[in-house]
């Protein structure tokens, strides 16, 4: 009989072997990167080739201030957009969006029509571009299409050039029903910009009024693991679910550290080198690349970019990098938590602010004014962080980041700020200090800062601390508690609202102050004073890892709640709609319907994978351990007829104990799958996806972690020929 893990690894081994050989890998281009960066983006450079100067002057004029484009604009530009498309071969189009399922979808056109004749007819209209009614009605909404009987359409969003992926042409769209609301992660994501850009600039008002327009940054750097494709598609857990749902630990597993440091290995290298020309090409600044702790695990960060563009570029490399690994007989898991035990994969999200007069609002800067300005918005952003610490959980929370959250490794599930040092000293001053002290005007009404006076190079590299998940690493924060699935508009755009409306409110109480005859040097003084109190519970630079911060944090007040239906709450929380509507980012509704959706995919998600767990067990573990089982017991009995009795005793023993062994843990998963299906039979039935989602993770997701144990336990007793399923150390380090 042929054993699958085994058909399985000899092609893996071949793979290795095949890719090693293969002569194309290391010469992939002879050309440079300045020649092929960006070759299937319609950047503006290349707008200017096809398109009339007047329009494009007018176009960018209109997306530089966030100004709808009217129709005519659109028309001239599909023109140019198609010519340039065809001349580049390609051959369709599709509105690019992305739906709240995660990912991006794509509905693909052809660029031409026949006429009545049955010749061929180019075809690619203004409005093509302009707008699309992809079925709506397969992707999620929470409701709002039933509400409202809304259809929903795709619009071009003119921010985020055109590209070409093989013969289709993307374009970036915004996905909304017809009553307006968004049905997508990108619609609020350019709406939260909105509302921070203009907070941003009316805060900078008071230090610099050169500032016309300020834009929120974001780098982002995408974790992943590789998997040789047979073992992959030997594990239906890894195919169906995108984790294991069992496997015992490596013997070697990460405690080494070696794989982080160690050298890419080759196989590898040839993937990244051709991903990151695919990534080039389509215009991502991917720079750096290298391993990760885990075995097989690695990462990838590009140039940040203003945080529309990233975020569209980190969706594009997620599907790239699906496309090159199958080139290269690998699959990339891209779940925050495929293997138990081993380190998870996240998305750090690294975010700033930036001027169009190039100042980056989070770094210190040249003069007392830049200091205090950057003083005001590191302030500010403690304060959102502060107040709405618990929204900025659920923005991260799903069902795969869950085991990755809190798993000593990742950021637990408590969101505090890692300041640092040197900027936990200036605060510290700050709040202690005396208007006098602080701020000094002299007798040529220059400022200067007394205590705060602030090292223009403070990034000092060694000052980090990995088990922050918001961390300030000199010049940005760094979200870290993103998944690496996620799309990173969900937790981009709550964290630019609520910043932005914690600098509505700043501005408002300074403006109080000034219009009673403060000096505005003194007001804006104060009131950072008051905020450096207001929010001292979120500053926390110890280890989050601990236990103590966990007991500490409760009491400070933080948002603790670990159980993901809970968290997704605080989307709803009277304070979190009152500052989505305040900053006109997402509406009550649709913060219904996204919590909705939210609950639906974790139930979905919890569904399947209980479902594939109890196929796994009855199909693969339970039948080998029943194989072995037989085996021995046949020992037993042959051994009984050769030996005398005497003998037979202590010969038997250890046949005896495995044979008890196997019953006890195959007993235990028999009764373990049979409660499993009631729970989550019990949970299909609650009225509503929130009471299902709660019930999938108090009843089913503990009653799986037990079937789990058992079947751990088996994987390390039964014989290794017997054993279907490929084990940690296959899917690890093969590569
Ligand atoms: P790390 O030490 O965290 O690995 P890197 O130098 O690799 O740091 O940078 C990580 C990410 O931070 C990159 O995507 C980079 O572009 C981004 N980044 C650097 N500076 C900024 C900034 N001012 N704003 C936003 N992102 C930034
Ligand atoms: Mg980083």
């Amino acid at each position: 009989m042929s054993n699958i893990r085994f058909e399985a690894l000899k092609s893996a081994f071949a793979h290795q072997v095949n890719e090693l050989k293969s002569e194309n890998v290391n010469e992939l281009t002879n050309e440079r990167v300045k020649d092929y960066f960006a070759r299937d983006v319609f950047t503006r450079e290349k707008m200017k080739e096809y398109i009339a100067q007047e329009v494009l002057d007018q176009l960018f004029d209109d997306v530089d201030n966030g100004r709808t484009i009217h129709r005519d604009i659109a028309g001239v530009v599909a023109i140019g957009i198609r010519k340039w498309a065809i001349e580049r071969g390609a051959t369709h189009f599709t509105h690019w969006f992305q739906p709240l399922t995660g990912g991006t979808a794509e509905k693909h056109d052809a660029f031409f029509k026949l006429d009545k004749s049955g010749a061929l007819l180019e075809e690619f209209s203004g409005d093509s571009l302009y707008q699309q009614e992809p079925d709506a009605s397969s992707f999620p909404s929470g409701g709002i299409r039933n509400t409202f009987e809304a259809r929903g359409y795709s619009a071009w969003d003119p921010s985020s050039p055109v590209f070409l992926i093989g013969d289709t042409l993307c374009i970036p769209t915004v996905f909304v029903a017809y009553t307006g609301e968004a049905l997508d992660y990108k619609t609020p994501l350019i709406r939260s910009t909105a509302a921070l850009c203009h907070a941003a600039r009316e805060v900078c008002a008071y230090f610099d009024k050169q500032v016309k327009h300020v834009h929120a940054n974001l780098g982002w750097e995408q974790e992943y693991f590789l998997v040789d494709e047979s073992l992959y598609n030997a594990r239906p857990d890894l195919m169906l679910t995108g984790r294991t749902l069992m496997g015992h630990n490596s013997a070697k597993s990460q405690q080494l550290e070696d794989h982080y440091f160690g050298a890419i290995p080759a196989r590898v290298l040839a993937f990244m080198r051709e991903l990151e020309y695919e990534a080039l090409k389509a215009g991502i600044p991917v720079r750096t690349r290298h391993n990760e702790v885990a075995p097989n695990q690695f990462e990838m960060a590009p140039i940040y970019e203003d945080v529309n563009l990233a975020n569209d570029h980190n969706l594009l490399i997620m599907s790239i990098m699906e496309r090159v690994a199958e080139k290269h007989h690998f699959r990339v898991l891209l779940h925050e938590k495929p293997y138990a035990g081993v380190n998870g994969s996240g998305k750090h999200c690294n975010w700033s602010l930036e001027t169009n007069t190039g100042i980056n609002l989070l770094a210190p800067g040249k003069n007392p004014y830049q200091n205090l300005q950057f003083i005001t918005f590191l302030v500010n952003v403690l304060m959102a962080v502060h107040r709405h610490n618990g929204l900025l959980k659920a923005s991260i929370v799903s069902a795969t980041n869950e085991h990755r959250l809190g798993a000593n490794e990742a950021p637990p599930a408590i969101i505090s700020v890692f300041l640092g040092k040197q900027i936990s000293e200036v605060l510290d001053k700050l709040e202690h200090a005396k208007a006098e002290e602080a701020i000094i005007i002299n007798a040529k009404k220059e400022m200067k800062l007394g205590v705060a006076n602030i090292p223009e190079i403070l990034l000092d590299n060694t000052d980090r601390n990995r088990t922050s998940p918001f961390a300030f690493t000199g010049n940005r924060f760094e979200f870290r508690a993103v998944g690496s699935s996620a799309n990173c508009g969900a937790a981009m755009l709550a964290l630019n609202a609520a910043v932005a409306e914690q600098l509505m409110l700043f501005k408002a109480e300074v403006d109080k102050r000034i219009d009673k005859g403060e000096a505005k040097e003194r007001v804006l003084f104060g009131v950072i004073k008051k905020y450096i109190v207001a929010c001292k519970a979120i500053r926390f630079d110890g280890n989050g890892y601990s236990d103590e911060w966990k007991a500490e944090a409760a009491k400070r007040g933080l948002d603790c709640e670990t159980s993901v239906p809970v968290v997704i709450d605080r989307y709803l929380a009277p304070e979190t709609i009152k500052m989505f509507e305040r900053t006109n980012v997402l509406s009550e509704a649709e913060l219904q319907s996204r919590s909705e959706v939210k609950w639906e995919t974790y139930v979905k998600k919890l569904q399947i994978e209980s479902r594939v767990m109890g196929d796994l067990v009855v199909n693969h573990v339970l039948p080998a351990a029943k194989r072995y089982q037989t085996m021995l017991l046949q020992n037993v009995l042959a051994v009984k007829q050769v030996f005398s009795a005497d003998e037979t005793a202590s010969l038997n023993e250890m046949d005896y104990s495995i044979i008890k062994q196997i019953e006890h843990h195959s007993g235990a998963i028999l009764e373990g799958v049979e409660h499993m299906t009631e729970a989550r039979h019990k949970a299909n039935r609650q009225p509503d996806e929130r009471s299902k989602a709660l019930a999938y993770h108090d009843n089913v997701l503990p009653l799986m972690a037990q079937i789990r144990e058992h079947a751990d336990a088996l994987e390390l007793i039964v014989d290794d020929e017997m054993w279907t399923l490929p084990k940690y150390r296959e899917l690890l380090f093969i590569h």
